[in-house]
């Protein structure tokens, strides 16, 4: 029953986009009218599927909030948090394994708490949804092993925090964000390398018909890479996609097989010329000073806020002060409420970038055709046509309407690239 519908969803929208007859050239090209072609292109039973899975997210963002608050409180008011923090005291007169040991339990506790909902999100809806592709036992076992890595990694950047916070109680918040964006870099840096392949195979890939042009494209574009790597990203999801990522010896250019199986050569590339945008025009390293900025304002938020509600409630919680690390329901309750309050800011700025390397993009792989069928693509998991206060809100990348207005503008000015060839009249006979 579940693969019937797996296949029904995965049939609603053509493998191969065709060019609409009003996106082809002709003197009489019109970029609005081979938007909206393309547009037409999506089933109407499609787009009200994706419309309703991009409009749930909104909700879920709230859901999510409030979720997350009322397990926090239950910790805190229930004094769970102060027990967690006294079995780690009993356990160990160190103060960073303290630490990491009441992380330990706290990571448990609201993984099991938080079932119900992470089950329905990433599991069930995504099935709803026609985009996953995972059975119920594979899935489990990613999130174990994702909850591994947290457990670990987590313990690690809790002990340093905390053991900033209780030395320097006053301007832990700036110290604080500097070693937290190393740990950010450090996790961009190994992540493809080594946490990716934890939960997917990557193989090098060798079909000179694929590597050929993109490696001409990265070539072209000043980017040093000499393979292509392809990940089953299938195994888990019907999502296309593709990045450039790691810095220096780690940086490689990686498609997912749902792209390779699905897009057309024009889509790959235009995808491609995408990621390499975001290379180019070093968006990796913008994000780090923005990250900074960012993390600085959230510490020096928390700062204040975790002092305001420790004079309310610390005696209550039986919290002893900011280094405390029974005082983590509570940040994280404050850091939800900062970054949903946050939404439009971190999206927007995000979205910057994507517009940036759609530029690029289209400019780099003069593809816009390709990239308009990678947007009808994505549109299988994103909402096409939202209003401008909408995109502006929930968007982090640009709507699927505004990427496709974007191409066949594109392709408005360079029109003369894709007119077919005349017919040569036939050389004089002697
Ligand atoms: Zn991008």
């Amino acid at each position: 029953m579940l693969a019937i519908l797996l296949f029904a969803a995965a049939t609603t929208v053509p493998a191969r986009i065709p060019i609409p007859a009003a996106a082809r050239p002709s003197p009489t090209f019109d970029v609005e009218a081979a938007t909206d072609a393309y547009l037409a292109e999506i089933p109407p039973a499609a787009k009200a599927r994706s419309d309703a899975y991009f409009e749930g997210g909104y909700w879920l963002i709230l859901w999510d909030f409030l979720y997350g608050a009322i397990i926090a409180l239950i910790l805190l008011q229930f004094g769970w948090s102060a027990a967690m923090r006294n079995l780690a005291e009993r356990l160990t007169p160190l103060g960073p394994l303290r630490t990491a040991l009441y992380w330990v339990q706290y990571l448990i506790v609201i993984s099991i708490l938080g079932f119900p909902l992470a089950v329905y999100e990433g599991y069930f809806r995504e099935h709803q949804y026609g985009l996953a592709t995972q059975t119920f036992g594979p899935w489990m076992f990613d999130q174990f092993k994702g909850l591994m890595i947290n457990l670990i990694f987590g313990a690690l950047v809790m002990a340093v925090l905390f053991g900033i916070v209780r030395k320097l109680p006053n301007t832990w918040w700036i110290w604080g964000a500097i070693v937290t964006l190393f740990f950010l870099i450090f996790a961009v840096l190994i992540g493809p390398v080594y946490i990716l392949p934890l939960f997917n195979k990557v193989t090098r890939l060798t079909d000179p018909n694929v590597t050929q042009p993109i490696l001409r494209l990265a070539r072209a574009n000043g980017i040093p890479a000499n393979d292509i790597f392809e990940v089953d990203a299938s195994r888990q999801t019907t999502r296309m996609s593709a990045n450039v990522s790691g810095f220096g010896t780690t940086m490689r250019i990686t498609l997912n097989d749902n792209l390779l199986r699905r897009g057309s050569p024009e889509e790959i590339q235009a995808v491609m010329g995408h990621e390499m945008g975001h290379y180019v025009l070093n968006h990796v390293y913008k994000s780090i000073v923005y990250f900074l900025v960012l993390i600085v304002v959230w510490f020096a938020a928390l700062q204040w806020a975790l002092t305001w509600s420790l004079q309310r409630w610390g005696e209550k919680w039986r919290i002893r002060g900011i280094g405390d690390t029974a005082i983590l329901p509570l940040v994280l309750l404050w850091s939800s409420l900062f970054f949903i309050l946050l939404t439009p800011v971190l999206n927007t700025m995000i979205r910057a970038h994507e517009y940036e390397a759609d530029m690029y993009g289209l400019n780099a792989s003069r593809q816009p055709d390709g990239f308009a069928q990678a947007a009808i693509h994505l549109s299988e998991y994103r909402r096409m046509s939202p209003g401008p206060v909408e995109e502006w809100i929930f968007f982090d990348h640009p709507s699927g309407r505004n990427r496709i207005l974007a191409a066949m503008r594109w392709k408005a000015e360079n029109l003369d690239l894709f007119a077919a060839p005349r017919g040569t009249p036939a050389p004089p006979k002697r």
